[in-house]
């Protein structure tokens, strides 16, 4: 799996980090999302696919063919 954030998107509401605090932080300066573990180990899937769904402007892909 590979996680990536579409920054031109994020808006940094910061529900990924509550989802999944193992994968994501959000940059202090930026205000926003930042990917820890872009290739997550599969026991992280569940949490990164719950980021996914719960971006509320689709700014998360994980994409589970890499
Ligand atoms: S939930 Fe989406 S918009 Fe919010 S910080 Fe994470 S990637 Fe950015």
């Amino acid at each position: 799996m590979q996680v990536t954030v579409d920054l031109s998107r994020c808006q940094g509401y910061a529900n990924c980090v509550g989802t999944a605090p193992e994968i994501f932080d959000l940059d202090e300066e930026t205000g926003q999302a930042v990917v820890l573990v872009p290739e997550p180990p599969t026991d992280l899937y569940e949490a990164a696919r719950a980021a996914v769904a719960g971006c509320p402007v689709q700014a998360i892909t994980a994409d589970e063919e890499s």
